[in-house]
This record gives structure tokens, sequence and C-alpha cells, in this order.
């Protein structure tokens, strides 16, 4: 088929992507008859693969009926709806909600939900935030201002300070044992609390499980509950970015359903939560938290002009149900355990893959020159993209700087309903892309 002229900006200049036709479930048509797996959902968005008939319903019967209100003017009846599906599947605590339409939006509200709170606190000196490298917040300033990642470059005059705490297990050059990881990553995120001063510092905002930056990264035993210990000690909030893996991506509910024995104060999240329909996000805000704001006259005053839009509600509610029916936490669980053997076995027969991880139906594998040194192979991440995606699979390049050098990864998200035959497809694509690009 002709080429069409194209005149939208894009990050690849001069190489011109297939044009998508359309798309079911785990698979993706362009307009010249390929077929392509989505095994990544885009940038990790197909929770429930594309056009699940019972979203494209409820668009459909939504829109006809009330599409859009704005929230200063009216309440409406699927933002209350999701509102309640939310607090049925939270870890957090009486949880209350906040919506928007992307994930930067929703990392901003909870920036602003936790200066906004300490000053409700009678502490308005605590507004440095804490955040971690390699990370991936967003691409608006202030979610930026949080990554730790390649994309600040260009706008770096434009951010915040920089995130300075470790993300335990990134560096697989380490080789530290898993207790010897987990006390070198809070002691590092003691010291920058120190250097700051605890009274300066609002919030500590992390990736439970790294994405975009670092491929699918999960924390050491012990992480977790100890980065909650030290934020009880010196009054600071902890923030979990789950725009990734929120909606049983990594085989809970959310990914703070891993450790229920410390449980963060804010969540956000986005994305898998209307599985690509249109877009949505939202904030997940403990008790204790939106008791402050629900008793100050002027409430939580920030937002966009869709936060809470009927559409978007309906879908995300809609979709929570589609995963509850259909048991699809409990399959992330089943399928990325088969997921990951699949992997395994690949990476015993290829000495490019160093590392597998991940949990659920977010795995990544990191590529490197071979076992013994685990020096990164610059550009692997992207040759494997692109040899997968001639062979009709697609996956997620992470390119993540780290120290001195840049860790090469790639990450798999495919939809929580892939059949179990797509699963084994993925991975012998991904079997014969690994030997054609070794
Ligand atoms: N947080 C995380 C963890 C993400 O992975 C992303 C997007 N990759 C965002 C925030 C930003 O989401 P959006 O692109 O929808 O603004």
């Amino acid at each position: 088929m002709a080429r069409r002229a194209d005149f939208s900006l894009t990050a690849s200049p001069g190489s011109l992507l297939a044009v998508a036709a359309n798309a079911s479930g785990a698979r993706i048509l362009d307009e010249d008859g390929r077929s392509y797996i989505d095994a990544c959902g885009g940038a990790m968005v197909m929770s429930l693969g594309h056009c699940h008939p019972r979203l494209v319903e409820v668009v459909q019967r939504q829109v006809a009926q009330l599409s859009f209100t704005y929230r200063f003017s009216f309440r409406n009846g699927p933002m209350l709806e999701l509102a309640e599906e939310l607090r049925s599947i939270s870890p957090l605590d009486d949880t209350w909600c906040f919506f928007n339409s992307s994930g930067s939006e929703s990392v901003e509200s909870a920036i602003q939900l936790a200066l906004r709170y300490w000053q409700l606190r009678g502490a308005p000196a605590k507004t440095d935030l804490i955040s971690r490298w390699p990370s991936f917040h967003g691409s608006t300033l202030g979610a930026l201002s949080l990554s730790g990642s390649k994309w600040r470059g260009f706008y770096e005059p434009l951010l915040g300070k920089y995130p300075v705490a470790p993300v335990p297990n990134a560096d697989i050059r380490r080789r530290r044992a898993p207790a010897e990881e987990t006390a070198w990553a809070i002691a590092e995120l003691e010291d920058e609390i120190a250097r700051r001063g605890a009274q300066n510092v609002a919030a500590v905002v992390i990736e439970p499980i790294t994405g975009a930056s670092g491929a699918a990264i999960a924390p050491p035993p012990g992480y977790i509950a100890e980065l909650r210990r030290v934020c009880d000690r010196h009054d600071l909030l902890l923030v979990f970015d789950e725009t990734i893996t929120a909606f049983g991506r990594t085989g809970e509910w959310f990914a703070a359903c891993h450790w229920p024995e410390a449980t963060p104060d804010i969540i956000t999240f986005a994305k898998g939560v209307t599985s690509g329909i249109v877009p949505f996000s939202g904030v997940l805000v403990s008790g204790p938290v939106a008791e402050l704001f629900e008793q100050s006259p002027e409430g939580f005053p920030y937002g966009h002009t869709f936060s809470g839009y009927p559409l978007g509600c309906a879908v995300a509610a809609e979709a929570i149900r589609v995963i509850r029916d259909e048991g699809l936490v409990a399959e992330s669980r089943r399928k990325g355990a088969r997921l990951r053997a699949g992997l395994e076995q690949l990476a015993a027969a290829s000495p490019q893959i160093g590392d597998v991880r991940g949990l659920g139906l977010l795995q990544g594998i990191e590529l490197v020159q071979d076992r013994e040194t685990l020096a990164p192979v610059p550009g692997a991440a992207s040759r494997l993209v692109a040899a997968c995606r001639e062979r009709g699979l697609m996956i997620y390049a992470c390119a993540t700087p780290l120290g001195a050098t840049t860790i090469e990864a790639v990450m798999l998200a495919p939809p929580l309903t892939i059949a179990d035959a797509e699963l084994d497809e993925v991975v012998a694509i991904l079997g014969d892309a690994l030997a054609a690009t070794a």
C-alpha cells in the first residue's frame, strides 16, 4: 500500500512506523494486513486487550447518555460508582479518590496532595520530594522532575531536584545478597533525608516495581516494609506510582497488595484502568490524609477539565468489574508464572540474558554481553525490539542510564486476557529474535 503523507511529529524522525488499522484481544493488524502480537500493550496499557467487548459496549452506552460534566458543576453516577469499586479493591485504609486523564496528571495530583497535606498539618516547610533513580513518573514538569530517566535530558533547566534514592536490584553487576541490597538502599535513603532535613521533606515517591526505566525491577524482601518504617519515623508521606502496576498487572489488584504490612498513603494509577479505550487515571488517598482535605474549606484545590468525567469513570468501573468477573488477578499470577518459566528457559539457552525479573504479567529481561561481566551492550534493547517487530511481536525497550553506564532491557506486559497459546508464541518469537540478534 502507498505510504500516506504524515505530518505528525514523532520521536523517531525518518523511520515511518506501520499504520495500525484494527485490533482485538492481543492482536493488532496493520493496513498492509500484517498481524502483531501486542505483548506490551504499547506502553503497558492494554490490561484487557484491545477493544474488550464489555468496554466497547459501556462506551457506546455512556457516550449516548452523558459523556462529560464538569466537576465544579455536578457530581455524576459513574464517578460515584467508580469510587465504590475502587474502595472495594484498594489496599488503603478508608480509600478516597480523585480522577484525571493521564499518569502524569495523577502524579502531579499526588505531588500537590502531599504539599497541601503538610500545609494543612501546620508544617509548610515540608516541600521537598525524594524519588529514586532509575524511575519514570511522567512527562509533565512535576512528574518529570521526579523521574530518574533519560527523558529529563533536554528539559533539565526547567526541572526540580534530581531523584537521589537508589532502586535496590537495579544494578545486577553489584551481585549483593537481597538483605544486603535492602540495607544499602535504605541507608542511602536515610542519608538523603538527613542531608535535606526531614522537616523539609514532604514525601518519598516510588514505583514499587519499576516500569519504563529499568524494566520490571521488583524490590528485595524487606525493602518496602523498611521504607514504610523510615517514612513513619521521619513523618514523610509514602507515595506509590502504580501507573503501570495496578489492576492485576503484577498478580494483585495493586502492587501495594504484595506488602500488606506496609501500605502507602497515596497511590496513583492510570494506563490499564481503561485498557486503552479512553484516557483515564486517578489517585487513591488513605483516610487519614483525605480527612484533612475534607475538613478544609478549599477541599483539594487542584484538577483538570476532565477530572472525573462520566465517560472515563464508566469505562474504568466496568474494567474493574471485568477483571473481577473473569478472575483476571489470579490469571495474571498463573499466566505470569507461565511467561516467567518461558523467559527463564530462554535465559538458560542464551548468555545474552543477564537477568529475568518482574511480578505477574509484568516481566523484564536485561540484555548483557555475557554472564561473567554482565556488561550492557549499547543498543541491544532497541535491536531486539526491532527483531521482534519484524517477526510480528511487540515488546517494550528500556534503555536506562545508571551511573556511568546505560542498562539495556526489554519489558513484556501482555493483556491479562491473553491465551496460553499466544503467551507460548510470544516466548517462541522472542527466542527466535534473541538468536537473530546474538
Ligand atoms: N508513571 C509511570 C510509572 C509511568 O510508567 C508513566 C508512563 N509510562 C507515567 C507515570 C506517565 O503516564 P502518562 O504517559 O499517561 O502521562
